[in-house]
């Protein structure tokens, strides 16, 4: 037996109780009062009929509060159901419904969806962190936790007992409850202080929110467990980002794709943030090599660039500081997700589940300590996924000789023209090195001739003009004749997820409706 989350917090409580845990909104919490409000929450759910291993949905928004959810549903032995509140009604229905939840807490924004879980037979407890009064039927949080017991209660012991339960992306359909277990989420914990060298009692600048929960896992509890600071700053401009970080020293920050230029601007407005900061994560989706230079250009080797998601829990590739160097700029760096963390392993398959030989691409396969139990209530996409202790990604990529890992896109976006592969990634890459490109993605459409015609959906830049023609010419300069787009779409915008994913089976959709007769 190794440790639960529960006993994690609470060590890490004692040993840094005065350091300052969480800042949000000008709010804070020192590590003690987190731990203790936490054991309050833990004995208010079992007044309230809570056993371990119950379900809790939480949806919560960026307080001081919504930590000490996370950390008191992990010392009494709960099962925390991470809710994203950036999700769409339908989808915060989904998941809600989906989970089997016994009670829910949550934050100011979430209530209206939530009132309809608490509609729910069986809900034993509905805690609201407001600032206004508690919707009917809801406790006060607050006045819960001032009345509940703050004493310690036993750990679980059992390291396979499911500590959270966190849902994907939906990028490809609906979102999948991910099966959480203490050591998974445990193995991940203390994983990323290494992968992602943070200090010992560092400060993050952290410009999400609790909407996903691999920030949870990838960056609030691993704070958490080496003494630091996670300032939450969502929705901060460059300026605000820049200076946060110069005031507070930051040691850490991280964004998504369409978040860095905006950290590049911080940076440029704000040098000296780079005296304190030690290294700056990208991760979740793909990072063009252009904005990747640009950014290695100015932050140096603080860049890690990781590959992961939801099922694995944790970060499984990692680029490393020499990558930056020139060794690593000879081997496309820029468009490389790095090598395996030494805590897992990745191969790349066949579709009869056979390795491939490096520089040939298939799917990725893991096997790693963090592995996920399952999805929740979906026996069969588990079998699908997870097969032999390794977890079928559905992404598409290569491995070079020298050991990185290259991503060429999800399996189910691959378009297959003519009998030949082409990777979207690859064709979106190119658009993207337009000026007048602003955003991309490609697909394919069935075509009578090719199978499937490789199609392209255009975002014109702000101030730009652009043409179908043009984009179908700079494409065939760049691309083989099979690769380039025979159809060009310019549209407003890209449909895109909480997560900042294009959700490519919805632009499809959006496509054909608005171009009847498409096909060639
Ligand atoms: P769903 O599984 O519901 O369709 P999702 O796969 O987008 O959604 P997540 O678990 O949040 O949900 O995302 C993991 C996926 O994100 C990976 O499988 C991969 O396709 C993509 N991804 C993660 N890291 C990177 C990266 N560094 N570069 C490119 N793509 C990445
Ligand atoms: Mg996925």
């Amino acid at each position: 037996m190794s440790q639960t989350l529960g006993e994690l917090f609470a060590n890490a409580g004692h040993r840094f109780a005065g350091n300052v845990a969480i800042v949000a909104h000008g709010r804070q919490r020192t590590f003690a009062e987190v731990v203790e409000r936490g054991w309050r929450l833990a004995h208010a759910l079992r007044e309230r009929g809570l056993a371990p291993g119950d379900k809790v949905a939480a949806m919560l928004g960026n307080r001081v509060e919504s930590f000490e959810v996370y950390v008191g549903l992990a010392l009494g032995g709960y099962t925390a159901v991470h809710v994203n509140d950036r999700l769409t009604a339908t989808e915060v229905d989904y998941v809600l419904s989906d989970s089997g939840a016994r009670a829910l807490v949550h934050t100011d924004g979430a209530s209206g969806v939530a009132a309809q879980l608490a509609l729910a037979p069986g809900l034993a407890a509905w805690f609201a962190i407001v600032d206004d009064a508690a919707p009917s039927g809801a406790e006060s949080f607050d006045e819960a936790l001032a009345v509940a017991d703050s004493s310690p209660m036993p750990f679980g012991d059992d390291d396979e007992a499911i500590a959270l339960i966190g849902y994907t992306s939906g990028t490809t359909g609906f979102p999948k409850g991910v099966l959480v277990s203490h050591r998974a989420v445990v193995g991940c914990v203390k994983l990323v202080p290494y992968a992602y060298r943070l200090p010992l009692q560092g400060h993050a600048a952290f410009p999400g929110g609790w909407s996903f929960v691999s920030g949870l896992w990838g960056v609030i509890f691993p704070h958490f467990y080496t003494g630091g600071t996670v300032s939450f700053i969502p929705g901060a401009t460059p300026e605000e980002w820049g200076r946060h970080m110069v005031e507070n020293g930051s040691t850490f920050t991280l964004g998504l794709t369409p978040l860095i230029p905006g950290l590049m601007a911080a940076l440029q407005a704000h040098p000296q943030a780079l005296d304190t900061l030690q290294s700056v994560l990208h991760s979740g989706g793909p990072l063009p090599a252009e904005l990747a230079e640009g950014l290695v250009e100015l932050i140096g080797d603080r860049l890690v660039e990781t590959y992961g998601m939801t099922e694995v829990v944790g970060p499984i590739t990692i680029t490393n500081r020499t990558d930056w160097r020139g060794l690593g700029r000879a081997r496309n760096i820029f468009e490389s997700v790095g090598r395996p963390l030494p805590t897992s392993s990745m191969r790349v398959v066949d579709a009869d589940g056979a390795s491939l030989p490096d520089g040939e691409v298939g799917e990725l396969v893991i096997a790693a300590d963090t592995m996920f139990s399952g999805y929740h209530g979906q026996p069969d996409k588990t079998a699908a996924a997870l097969r032999d202790g390794e977890y079928f990604t559905g992404d598409l990529g290569y491995r070079d000789e020298a050991g990185y890992f290259y991503l060429t896109g999800r399996a189910q976006d691959l378009i297959i023209s003519g009998g030949a592969n082409v990777y979207p990634a690859e064709v979106e890459r190119v658009l993207l090195l337009m000026d007048e490109v602003a955003d991309a993605a490609v697909f394919g459409l069935p075509d009578d001739r090719w199978g499937e015609a490789v199609s392209a959906a255009v975002v014109v830049a702000p101030g730009a003009s652009l043409t179908e023609d043009a984009v179908r010419t700079f494409a065939r300069g760049q691309l083989a004749g099979y690769k380039k787009p025979v159809h060009v779409f310019l549209v407003d915008a890209l449909p895109r997820n909480a997560s900042m994913k294009v959700m490519k089976h919805v632009l499809k959709d959006q496509i054909v409706d608005a171009h009847q007769g498409v096909q060639a």
